[in-house]
């Protein structure tokens, strides 16, 4: 891998995107016309698709602007009574009779409805970190190819009709990004975040066989999966009132446990309040508690983050740099993508210890999964190739201003809620309509919910929602705390820092 690029990216992780250094000269260009030209087909089409509102709606980043998800009408349809019908349980059920099948509604009519119901469900979505907003028309011809990259990434297997060197390419960009080196990194397109965090988990216990999983307790559930499934003893961290883990009673238990290894799992933002563990803090204590390196695995859950935080200025470093072992992140949450998928990257020496040859593959079995999606690989490739670095530079940068921008429409208007550094989800006391959460597909926990910022939520859409909130609010009041210290109890600490409107 060529050194330039490497520095280039570094660049970038530092917030400063220098367009004379790093990437070789055609590749700017290259993603500066391409992100022109997309701008123009996207904003062109938005204008086809919007011919009845005469309403433009858009946002600092040229990309957090879509043509159908955002447009009020859109937003405000309810499911005609037709649709409802055409979607029921009975309407789609597969016949297994032909006298069963003429009782049927035809395909096209339960097709039309659902994709007015996605439009609709898409328009309205604010709960959960996925960005809905990407251009890949261009991929759609794809969809009638039988895309399988079964095996290593870096291992052509005897099935020809792969997207290995999308994958790949992929990968590579992931390591510069994370500052891997060049020489030792392997990794592969997962199926999600989830897999991901397995694989990490895996080879810490392979690594490690009697090693403790130390994790905060407001960890992914996919991480308590994987000590699970792997048998393997957890030490449950408590959290500060932000979210992250409790690094003084993180030393507390690596000096309780001193003789047996410790795998780490950092989360790089938790995911319901978006918290950024300190990575260098937790460095330092375990060195601080006498661990060496060979008695330690350090495996970053970046499920969301790990995507938006080499983007943001002056945010701390996640890289391979530190002497950590593996990342993951989901690409259909900031990428966006429109299947589940993700990365997960990682040291050589680590797959060297489950890597298997497989004759009936021709490649080496290293992965999870068997048959993996070469669809995913190729739309992940595309997401990345066609945005370039500037485009997700901008994508982050307006996800965190938007979020500044929701939060402070909420205290202004006395709704308790925060948000965390580094972070575009938005904290808030939960709605007391639950009518109101599913209408926004929030997500909750306890007494509070969430709304995640990602690039298809604009300010006219955050205007919307917040105008709808203080109308059921007045309507169906708010929610109390529900015990003491719960989550919203919490949220309304002096310890967050500037004390918002909200509760007492
Ligand atoms: C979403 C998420 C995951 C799981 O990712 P999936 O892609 O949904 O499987 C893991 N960890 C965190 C912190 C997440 O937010």
């Amino acid at each position: 891998m060529c050194s330039t690029a490497l520095r280039g990216l570094s660049s970038v992780a530092s917030g400063l995107v220098r367009r004379q250094s790093a990437w070789p000269l055609h590749l700017h260009v290259r993603n500066a016309i391409t992100l022109r030209r997309d701008f123009c087909a996207r904003a062109n089409a938005a204008h086809a698709l919007d011919d009845a509102s005469s309403e433009k709606l858009g946002s600092a980043s040229p990309w957090a602007t879509d043509g159908w998800g955002d447009s009020v009408e859109i937003i405000e349809q309810t499911m005609p009574d037709a649709h409802r019908a055409l979607l029921s349980n009975a309407s789609v059920a597969i016949p297994t009779s032909s006298a069963e099948a003429g009782e049927l509604p035809a395909v096209s009519d339960i097709l039309g409805a659902y994709e007015a119901q996605l439009q609709r469900r898409t328009a309205r979505h604010l709960g959960y970190p996925y960005n809905l907003d990407y251009q890949n028309r261009e991929l759609d011809r794809f969809m009638r190819y039988s895309i399988n990259n079964l095996g290593d990434p870096f291992v052509p297997s005897n099935y020809g009709v792969h997207s290995r060197q999308f994958e790949v390419a992929v990968v590579d960009f992931f390591a510069r990004l994370w500052r891997a080196d060049p020489n030792d990194y392997w990794g592969y397109v997962t199926t999600c975040g989830t897999e991901g965090n397995l694989y990490g988990m895996l080879l810490a216990r392979e690594t490690l066989p009697d090693g403790i999983v130390y994790t905060s307790s407001e960890t992914h559930y996919s991480v308590f999966k994987a000590a699970h499934y792997y048998r393997q003893e957890v030490e449950v961290i408590p959290t500060l009132f932000n979210g992250q883990i409790d690094y003084d009673a993180l030393a507390t238990a690596l000096r309780r446990n001193r003789g047996k290894p410790a795998i780490l799992n950092v989360n790089i933002g938790t995911t319901v309040k978006g918290a950024v563990d300190d990575l260098d803090r937790i460095l330092r204590t375990l060195s601080m508690t006498g661990y060496e390196r060979e008695d330690y695995y350090v495996h970053c859950d970046g499920a969301l983050f790990a995507m938006m935080m080499p983007f943001v200025e002056y945010a701390p470093e996640l890289s391979f740099q530190r002497p950590i072992d593996s990342i993951t992140v989901s690409g259909h949450k900031m990428l966006g993508c429109p299947m589940p998928c993700g990365i997960a990257l990682t040291r050589r020496s680590h797959v060297r210890k489950i890597e298997r040859r497989i004759d009936y593959l021709n490649s080496v079995d290293t992965t999870i999964m068997g048959s993996r999606n070469g669809h995913a690989a190729l739309h992940m490739w595309h997401s990345l190739r066609t945005k370039g670095l500037e485009g997700i530079k901008a994508e982050v940068a307006s996800c965190l201003k938007t979020a500044v921008y929701l939060r402070d429409s909420l205290s202004a208007e006395g709704i308790t809620c925060q948000l965390n550094d580094l972070s575009s989800t938005v904290i808030l006391e939960r709605p007391a309509d639950e009518r109101f959460v599913k209408r926004w597909q929030l997500a909750c926990e306890e007494d509070i919910a969430h709304v995640v910022v990602m690039p298809n939520v604009t300010t006219k859409k955050v205007d919307i929602f917040v105008a709808e909130l203080v109308a059921m609010t007045k309507q169906h009041g708010r929610t109390a705390p529900r015990r003491e210290n719960s989550p919203l109890t919490l949220l309304s600490s002096k310890a967050w820092g500037a004390h918002r409107a909200g509760h007492a």
